[in-house]
């Protein structure tokens, strides 16, 4: 277990050469953001953490900026091509409408699917939240998300009991379930996370519940990159190091 162990990063603004026991592995400069590539300075990643998640605003209107800022990242990451999305409806923590003039350097946008144990998102207005435990959604936007619910002694995920995400839309619809309700939408989480330096993970690590030393997050090898993953995923350890900032809403074809 553990398998092959790189260290990579985007901190440096420069290239910069790792050398680490055994393993020489370039790290790259700074990985640009997609959509931003000039990143401001890292800010205070505490300050960030500390800002509650909440979602008062009601949903934005298609013509928004920030509604065609985020359809345009779903839908450019939306890779299973046995079935396909439509947005009916984006609700965002207009706090972080920043992120979409300027991503802070380490942190990336990334989806969450959980389970959807009501009904919240179905309309146009306001979220409204549930109190059920069983509604994972509604736990995470009104607490954001907790190691408490990171796996659990009979399920251990593949890179043990951290907090996934992942920047393809489809995949994170995988685990975006409608429980015990009947509804033709499904919501996915979009989050702001705190990538940082990473580890990187070419074989599954069961018991891990943190990431290398001097690393922040974990990333899964995709098979392109030599391991078993067909799609980019990220695991944190921390409930700081990422954040639920807004909620997708979509209709779905296809196999789930
Ligand atoms: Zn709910």
């Amino acid at each position: 277990m553990g398998g092959a162990t790189k260290r990579q990063g985007f901190k440096s603004s420069t290239a910069q050469l790792l050398v680490t026991a055994g393993t020489k592995e370039a790290v790259g400069a700074a990985e640009p953001c997609q959509f931003h590539p000039q990143l401001p300075s890292i800010p205070s990643r505490v300050a960030i953490a500390a800002i509650l998640p909440r979602l008062p605003e009601p949903c934005l209107e298609r013509e928004h900026k920030i509604f065609r800022g985020i359809e345009t990242i779903s839908n450019a990451k939306w890779c299973h091509e046995d079935k396909t999305s439509e947005i009916q409806s984006i609700f965002f923590n207009r706090r972080y409408a920043y992120l979409f003039d300027q991503m802070p350097s380490g942190w990336r946008r990334y989806f969450h699917g959980t389970k959807r144990a009501c009904h919240v998102g179905g309309s146009d207005g306001y979220l409204e939240l549930c109190n059920g435990p069983a509604c994972s959604l509604c736990r995470i936007l009104t607490g954001g998300f907790k190691m408490t619910s990171a796996g659990s002694r009979r399920y251990a995920p593949m890179f043990g009991r951290g907090i996934y995400s992942t920047s393809v839309s489809s995949k994170a619809d995988k685990y975006a379930m409608n429980h015990h309700i009947r509804s033709r939408l499904h919501g996915i989480i979009l989050c702001l996370v705190f990538i940082g330096t990473f580890e990187k993970l070419h074989q599954a690590d069961q018991w891990k519940t943190a990431p290398a030393e001097g690393c922040d997050s974990v990333m899964g090898a995709t098979v392109n990159d030599g391991g078993s993953r067909r799609y980019t995923e990220a695991v944190v350890y921390r409930e700081s190091s990422i954040i639920p900032i807004g909620l997708i809403m979509y209709t779905r074809t296809g196999r789930k």
